[in-house]
Order: C-alpha cells, then sequence, then structure tokens
C-alpha cells in the first residue's frame, strides 16, 4: 500500500518536471484552476506554499482560473463567519502578490451557478464507497474532531471536480496530499466520456486534469503545528512589522542555545530557520550557522527582520488595495461574470451530450 502510494507520488513528481518543461515551451497548451476557501487571511504559508508559484506560472503564460471557494467554507464548520471580509481579503493579497485581475479571471463559487450545476451528473459518476475512502476526506474529518461528517464535507472532492472542470483547467497546483482529489477529477471526466457522451465534434466533453506537484514543505505556525488561517497560530501576509515582531517573540522554539538546521530532531527551531532563508533567497544551513551560538533571541530577531523585509512591499500594495473597495468589488465582478460565460457554455455542451436538450 504504501509502496504503491510512493510509487504513485515518484510519477507524479517525475510528471511534474515535464509538464515544467512543456510550460516553458509553450504556456498556451495549459489552463490552470487554482484557489483558497476563504476561511481566514492568508499567511506567509500560503506565500511559500502557493501564492508564489501561482504569480510564476501565470507571469509564465499559463492562463489561470482562481477560484474563491467560499461554499466550501461550510464543509467543516457551522456557519460562514465574517465571509464578505475574508473574500476581500483574499482578493486584496492575490491583486498585492502579482495576479493580474486582467488576466486571471478570480470568481466565487456561489456566484456561478452552471459551475455548482455540474455537481449533478458528476455525483452519479462516483460512488459511496470511492467517497469514503478519499484519504483527503478522511484527514480533513480527523482535523474537526468528532464532528459528524456533512454531505457536503464528503462529496467536497466531487465539488472540487466541478471546479476543475467548468473551465476545462487541465493542471492542477497540488501539494501531495491533494494528489487523491485529482485521481478523482480524472475519473469523473472519464466515466462521463465513457458513459454520457461527447461534443458535437465527437472530442471528450471534459479533460484529464493532470498534478502539477509544487516544490515547497510545509510551514509551520507559531505554536509549532502547520500555519493553517483557521488556526490561531498564523503571520498573516497583511499584518504590520509590529505585529510580526509580537508575535515572533511568542513563538515556540527549544532550549538549545546553539541554533541549527535539524528538522526532525528541532522541528520548531528549523521552521523558524527554513522561514528566515526563504525570505532571504539563501539555504537554512546557512542562516542557521550565521546566527550559531545567538540562541533563541538571535533567530527570532533575525526572522522577524528577514519576514518583515520581504513582505514591505506586499504589505503596502496591499494597504493601497484595500483602501479602495471600489476597485475590489469591480475586480470581482469582472471574474465573476467571465467565469458564469464558461460555465454556461460548459453547462450546455454537458446537457447536449447527455441530448437534455428540449
Ligand atoms: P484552512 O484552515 O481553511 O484549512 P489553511 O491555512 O490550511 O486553511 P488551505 O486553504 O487549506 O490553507 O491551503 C491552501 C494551500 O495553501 C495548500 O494546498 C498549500 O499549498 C498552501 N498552504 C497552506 N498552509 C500552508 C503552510 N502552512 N505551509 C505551506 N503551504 C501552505
Ligand atoms: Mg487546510
Amino acid at each position: 500500500m504504501l509502496a504503491d502510494s510512493d510509487a504513485s507520488l515518484a510519477r507524479s513528481t517525475e510528471r511534474s518536471a515535464e509538464i515544467e518543461d512543456a510550460i516553458a515551451t509553450d504556456p498556451s497548451q495549459f489552463r490552470i484552476l487554482t484557489g483558497d476557501r476563504p476561511t481566514g487571511n492568508l499567511h506567509i504559508g500560503h506565500w511559500f506554499g502557493s501564492l508564489e508559484n501561482r504569480v510564476r506560472l501565470a507571469e509564465a503564460g499559463v492562463e489561470t482560473f482562481l477560484i474563491i471557494a467560499d461554499y466550501q467554507v461550510i464543509t467543516d464548520r457551522d456557519g460562514v463567519g465574517p465571509i464578505r471580509e475574508r473574500v476581500y481579503s483574499l482578493l486584496a493579497d492575490y491583486v498585492a502578490a502579482g495576479l493580474d485581475p486582467k488576466k486571471i479571471t478570480i470568481f466565487t463559487h456561489s456566484s456561478v451557478p452552471a459551475l455548482n450545476q455540474l455537481l449533478l451528473p458528476f455525483l452519479s459518476l462516483v460512488t459511496d464507497a470511492e467517497l469514503r475512502r478519499n484519504p483527503t476526506v478522511k484527514s480533513e474529518l480527523d482535523d474537526t474532531g468528532d464532528r459528524p461528517m456533512s454531505g457536503l464535507m464528503l462529496t467536497y472532492p466531487v465539488h472540487q471536480t466541478a471546479d476543475i472542470l467548468f473551465c476545462k483547467a487541465n493542471l492542477v497546483p497540488v501539494g501531495k496530499d491533494q494528489l487523491p482529489h485529482l485521481e478523482q477529477a480524472r475519473t469523473v471526466a472519464r466515466r462521463f466520456d465513457e458513459r454520457y457522451g461527447r461534443s458535437v465534434d465527437d472530442h471528450p466533453v471534459f479533460p484529464e486534469p493532470e498534478a502539477l506537484l509544487g516544490r515547497s514543505g510545509t510551514i509551520l505556525g507559531l505554536d509549532g503545528s502547520k500555519m493553517s488561517k483557521s488556526k490561531n497560530n498564523t503571520i498573516e501576509l497583511g499584518m504590520t512589522a509590529d505585529q510580526t515582531a509580537k508575535l515572533l517573540k511568542r513563538a515556540v522554539t527549544d532550549s538549545v542555545r546553539h541554533i541549527s538546521y535539524d528538522p526532525t530532531n528541532r522541528p520548531e527551531v528549523s521552521n523558524l530557520v527554513n522561514l528566515a532563508a526563504l525570505c532571504l533567497d539563501r539555504s537554512p544551513e546557512e542562516v542557521a550557522a550565521d546566527i550559531g551560538d545567538g540562541g533563541g533571541g538571535g533567530l527570532k530577531k533575525l526572522v522577524t527582520e528577514a519576514v518583515n523585509e520581504r513582505f514591505a512591499g506586499h504589505r503596502a500594495r496591499r494597504a493601497d488595495i484595500v483602501a479602495d473597495p471600489g476597485q475590489l468589488s469591480a475586480i470581482l465582478a469582472d471574474g465573476n461574470k467571465r467565469a458564469n460565460a464558461i460555465a454556461d457554455d460548459t453547462l450546455d455542451e454537458v446537457r447536449r451530450a447527455m441530448r437534455m436538450v428540449y
């Protein structure tokens, strides 16, 4: 079992390298779908884990669709929270990071009815057993403690399939934990073709999307567990330099004075070293050696300066954008309009393939 998943990870890694080469040669053969749940403000884990990569791919010329997955907020909680503020906060970070809304279609789930309607035929193509053994669903469920699984949580990989396939994206940048979702999306695309039919020109309606694996590891939060926007352990992209300094002072370290980079035995210290290294574009070993006997205090001082320096530009741009909410709502209205046009076309094609034209 483990060997199987190791082999499949190795295959996906190899394939991702081939795709990177293909992007460098001809980015126009790809369309990317990516996105976030508006469950909180984006943090520096998102920057190094996904935002930076999205900017790189868009700048390389790959057409990109960016979903703010508002319906997926309620897979694992009882209410939507301050959803409007959170949607606008995500949008501000995207634009400040350099994701150009003229080129990238940024949209919200709930604004695109035809996308959501794809869920009905798609749900007919998966079995209850397949959904229940999805490892990502299982681990998300573990994160929510004793909370019973909602129907929306169980079917969320299929909803994600609709997010990907409504715009016929053939590439999805993911971490390795998301590979089972991609497999689910490929299965749905294939079964749709086998069971329901094709476009008028006899092409499969949907492509089988591929994963593009990111290189970055997980950034830990101030408490030493994964930095996560629904936990209270993040350094948000939009925080001030002072807020950052205060929070980093509280970050968990250990009692060994000499600073080293040893993720296995010293996860918290190594996470801070890694963070400084990422911000400074240096290797973590070098950064650790520079701090040497400076201890936790020296480490925190260096990380704070590195984070504040790295994100000063982003924060200034973000503050300007937030000061003009009219601009943000115009960006979203435009993205939603474009996403709706594409979703309507795809749903028409689905109806034709399924002979549901009356
Ligand atoms: P939530 O608490 O709602 O689950 P989250 O902060 O865990 O939010 P997600 O929306 O689950 O963020 O993550 C989206 C993507 O952002 C991930 O697939 C990953 O690529 C990246 N990411 C999130 N957190 C981190 C992190 N701590 N380190 C590195 N990458 C991260
Ligand atoms: Mg998460």
